[in-house]
């Protein structure tokens, strides 16, 4: 299987979170105000024919890559359609996403989902499905 041999590389690493600022792509969280070390997160899964390739890689934290997993859409609870989640490579996170007053909570502005430690339970049903 050609994706269990693509291993993401130590430069690979330093070019995505360099990138990123190592704020966590998807929260926007700061890797050095988190407890957990952050990952590499396939944002069109391997499974689903995504290459290791960095422009499809994103900075992430643990949080919002073990919600994210595979998925690449959700169902949003309100209108019932299937809508994709946000993507760091093609979309603004400003343009979907803010925090609230006191920085704890990421609020979303659209239906385009995402986030871990944050938000909302619409946004948390979101993620479970
Ligand atoms: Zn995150």
């Amino acid at each position: 299987m050609p994706f269990e041999s693509e291993r993401v590389s130590a430069a690979m690493r330093r070019t995505v979170a360099s990138r990123a600022r190592n704020l966590c792509e998807y929260c926007r969280c700061p890797e050095e105000f988190s407890p957990d070390s952050f990952t590499i997160e396939h944002i069109k899964p391997r499974q689903a024919g995504g290459e290791t390739i960095v422009e499809n890689l994103a900075w992430s934290c643990s949080g919002c890559n073990g919600r994210k997993h595979t998925k690449t859409s959700h169902c949003d609870p309100e209108t019932k359609l299937e809508v994709g989640l946000f993507h760091p490579r093609q979309q603004l996170w400003s343009e979907h996403f803010s925090w609230n007053d006191d920085f704890t909570q990421v609020i979303a502005k659209t239906s385009c989902l995402w986030s871990s430690n944050s938000v909302s339970s619409a946004i948390k049903s979101g993620w479970s499905r």
